[in-house]
């Protein structure tokens, strides 16, 4: 499973959810950031990928402030802020 802040292929939106995803080695699979926010009932899979014609900056964007919702342990320094 790919995080999707260094993801550095093509990110698809997943047809089922409209959520982030990617080409991975079985079909289409959702980002690692996606644990438990996106409600897609194929998780951690994609159910079919639309082709979206990013532009770079928002692609940047979308890489770097998507809400990432992947369990951490607690003290990681990422949860301290919150
Ligand atoms: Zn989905």
């Amino acid at each position: 499973m790919e995080s999707i802040r260094t993801y550095g292929g093509t990110i698809y939106l997943c047809k089922s959810c409209g959520q982030p995803c990617y080409e991975g080695s079985h079909g289409p699979e959702h980002f690692k950031e996606q644990w438990d926010g996106i409600f897609c009932p194929w998780f951690p899979l994609a159910g079919g990928r639309l082709e979206v014609e990013w532009d770079t900056a928002s692609l940047d964007d979308l890489k770097a402030s998507y809400p990432d919702t992947y369990p951490r342990e607690p003290t990681a320094p990422a949860a301290a802020g919150r």
